[in-house]
């Protein structure tokens, strides 16, 4: 199929009408009479965005309409500018000021609007000497339906076809006229006039029968056929869209599948790429999938015109979405759902434990959802941290347990947690810093794209916690190494998290009563202080892509106890996000919450939700739980081998417990084994610990183990009674029920 569009070389698009800054309400809701908090400028009006697109996309383009001298003028003449779109034919009106439209989003999806179009720069413009030029010289002319209800883009509009058309130009209509709406008579026969005179016509939904003049699609479709439009492309939204041509050809395409954020400006850069892909010398089934791209990508970011993407952004987005559920999350869509009142979360898996990982890999293939693993900086690190891995170590074993459990690679991210001189902070300051500077050097490398950077704490002779100055001034360092690597590295580039929660990484060392979240000014001020040495070290860039800051929501864990999130304590704290709508909330220790308490973090605010000793608790309850069953069952297995073998190894090398176990002997030693800070998952690595677990493995894998065995040490997993066990799984089960209730609170369900 040749285009029947003229070539690119011809001259450019050119796009006559309104040009706006929209304005949008952060929260949902109905109206604009009370306060409330917006976001904006964001250049718009439909044939600017149209046009935008057109730029952004390669083709010639250029754009008559008119904005008034002041900053809003400036941001659409600015942006155009920088998409490639000639703005030379956009006047500058001296008296009135820039059009307007202050959006806001009711429960039901539809929208309230105030305007201040008719009564500004944007309806002010006419066919002046730098218009004719434009015209003279241009190829193509687009034209939405609406603009004939403008008297100045009327006239334009007028003089624009019959100049394009003598040149060999051709004309796209988009007839965005609501099906009910009734034009004067005068009108009505203009735009009659431009339907039959287009080549390509461009309408959604209903407004392809109100074009045609008669009811039923296909009807329709024949009729404007029959007037001499050449191709017709139908937007259907989030069913797709479908291509008609004179030859009676028929395209069905379907939709990306994305999270809607905000849908305005699809149909208008779903028209401008495919338009430029045509003039371009693309065929229709190309250009139309270019187009449902830019229209699908446009709906996923907040902005009119925000979404409008470039050629290698497209592709970018074709090839990582193409195959893309509902159930997979990207970390910088979080506060934009939030904001958009549609709340989800992700789980943090924060384990090294290759039973934990198998499992969470498994989950996220079954669910088709993002999997979410983290390091930290003390277990994986350019030294090997204590798990005796290396970043590169670590993505390989995670590599490795995907292919194995047949989880795609485009589902797997992976974040480095505390990344900081943490592990080195009995040393100078510098020295610490250098070291934390090779270990962000290494994850970043080794393909890590979530990135916390912690430098709160104190290195030698310094107090145990900075200030958010000094904290600030490392992170930076930290950030420009991270942006450097990504860079060199060619992959994408990083997201950042930002702050730290007051106690320790790893849970609190104590029983624990109550725990005070963060207070909401401390978190504004790392986020500023954070934003202002970013900004003077040249990290702009970076801190665009910091997209979560670690406050304390006020849940913890202790040794043997829970706090529970109380919602009623971070309504202040929850303030911060509405001010700052880059950033969520990324919640640490949320491990034994349950499903309630979760799911109340994901909708205040906190969609990342970290989770470790929880996981490593369960394994470890499954483990024993098999290990009296063997005793039971297994002759010459020996009374609970593996806890014995627990309980040498913890004694015989104490340093990972004792400074977080307390009390009399008998406390101590149930501790080692049962606390909920789970310190036993540091020795699981042992070469003890392994030999003991391939012991219980040996002695029961292939066994039928009896139902009421179950029931006496495991009732839940009655489900593997009388079957070869494969007690491997019996472990992924039980940390799956865990993973499961994170998954039930994050909204994905
Ligand atoms: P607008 O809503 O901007 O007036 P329109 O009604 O002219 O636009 P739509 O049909 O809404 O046009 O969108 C144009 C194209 O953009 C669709 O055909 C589809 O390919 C894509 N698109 C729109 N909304 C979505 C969505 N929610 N998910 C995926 N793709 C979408
Ligand atoms: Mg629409």
């Amino acid at each position: 199929m040749a285009s029947i569009l003229a070539p690119d070389e011809l001259g450019p698009t050119v796009c006559v009408g309104e040009i706006l800054v929209e304005i949008v309400a952060t929260t949902v809701g109905d109206g604009f009479r009370d306060a409330q908090p917006l976001i904006g400028p964001f250049a718009s009006g439909a044939p600017a965005i149209f046009i935008s697109q057109c730029g952004r996309l390669g083709g010639r383009a250029a754009m008559v309409g008119a904005v008034g001298d002041d900053d809003f003028g400036r941001v659409n003449t600015d942006r155009l500018k920088r998409d490639g779109v000639d703005v030379s034919a956009i006047s500058i009106d001296p008296e009135y000021p820039t059009g307007s439209a202050f959006v806001r989003y009711r429960k039901d999806g539809s929208r309230d609007f105030v305007y201040n179009i008719a009564k500004s720069a944007a309806a002010r413009f006419g066919w002046t000497r730098h218009v004719s030029d434009l015209i003279n010289r241009s190829g193509h002319l687009h034209v939405m339906g609406s603009a004939l209800s403008m008297p100045s883009a009327r006239d334009v509009i007028d003089k624009a076809v019959d100049v394009i058309k003598s040149r060999g130009g051709t004309l796209s209509v988009d007839p965005n006229i609501r099906k009910e709406l009734r034009l004067d008579e005068d009108t009505e026969r203009r735009f009659a006039k431009l339907v039959a005179a287009a080549d390509l016509l461009l309408p959604s939904g209903e407004e392809l029968e109100r074009a045609a003049g008669v009811e039923g699609e296909d009807n329709a479709v024949r009729r404007l056929l029959e007037l001499g439009v050449k191709e017709i492309v139908l937007k259907r939204g989030a069913a797709g869209a479908t291509y008609f041509n004179g030859q009676g050809e028929r395209i069905d395409i379907p939709a990306f599948a994305v999270e809607e954020i905000d849908p305005t400006g699809a149909g208008d850069c779903f028209g401008g790429a495919y338009l430029t892909c045509r003039r371009l010398g693309m065929p229709a089934q190309d250009a139309l999938t270019y187009a449902a791209a830019a229209g699908a990508r446009n709906v996923t970011v907040r902005g009119p015109m925000e979404g409008a993407g470039t050629r290698e952004e497209l592709d970018a987005f074709i090839s990582a979405t193409e195959r893309r559920s509902l159930m997979q999350i990207h970390l910088s869509e979080l506060a934009a759902l939030r904001i958009a009142g549609r709340p989800r979360g992700i789980t943090s898996v924060c384990s090294a434990h290759p039973v934990v990982l198998r499992a969470a890999l498994r989950h996220g293939r079954q669910h088709a959802s993002t999997v979410l693993i983290e390091a930290t900086c003390n277990q994986v690190n350019h030294r090997g941290g204590y798990t005796g891995m290396t970043p590169k170590d670590f993505a390989a074993l995670v590599e490795k347990l995907a292919k194995e459990e047949g989880c795609p690679g485009h589902l797997v991210v992976l974040g480095g947690d505390h990344l900081g001189p943490n592990p080195w902070r009995d040393r100078p300051a510098e020295e610490a810093m250098a070291e934390a500077e090779k270990m962000v050097a290494a994850y970043v490398e080794a393909g890590f794209r979530k990135i916390h950077l912690d430098a709160s704490m104190g290195c030698l002779g310094e107090p145990q916690a900075l200030d958010d100055e000094t904290t600030a001034h490392r992170a930076a360092r930290l950030a420009a190494v991270a942006e450097a690597s990504a860079r060199r590295n060619g992959g994408a580039m990083p997201v950042y998290i930002l702050g730290t929660e007051v106690p320790p990484p790893g849970g609190a060392d104590h029983a624990l009563t109550a725990i005070e979240p963060t207070a909401a000014s401390a978190a504004r001020q790392t986020i500023d202080v954070h934003r202002q040495v970013f900004e003077k070290a040249g990290l702009q860039e970076a801190f665009a892509r910091a997209i979560g800051l670690v406050v304390q929501p006020g849940v913890e864990f202790g040794n043997h106890n829970v706090i529970l999130y109380d919602r009623s304590k971070i309504e202040t704290l929850q303030q911060v996000l509405t001010d700052e709508p880059q950033f969520v909330f990324e919640a640490h220790s949320t491990d034994y919450q349950g499903t309630r308490s979760l799911g109340a973090l994901v909708e205040d605010g906190f969609p990342i939700l970290k989770v470790g000793p929880e996981l490593t608790f369960v394994l470890r309850e499954a483990l024993y739980g098999l290990d009296l069953i063997a005793s039971d069952l297994v002759p010459g297995y020996g009374e609970r081998p593996l806890h014995a073998a627990m309980e040498a190894l913890m004694s015989a090398h104490p340093d990972n417990w004792n400074r977080h176990y307390h009390g009399t002997e008998g406390e101590k030693r149930w501790l080692r084994h049962y606390s909920l800070s789970d310190r036993i998952r540091y020795y699981w690595t042992s070469p003890d610990a392994q030999s003991a677990v391939e012991r219980l493995y040996d002695a029961l894998r292939g066994r039928l183990v009896p139902v009421p065995l179950f029931w006496q040490h495991m009732p839940a997993a009655q489900q593997f009674a009388e079957a070869p066990l494969d007690p491997e799984e019996v472990l992924i089960w039980r940390v799956t029920r865990s993973l499961a209730d994170y998954h039930a609170a994050c909204g994905a369900g």
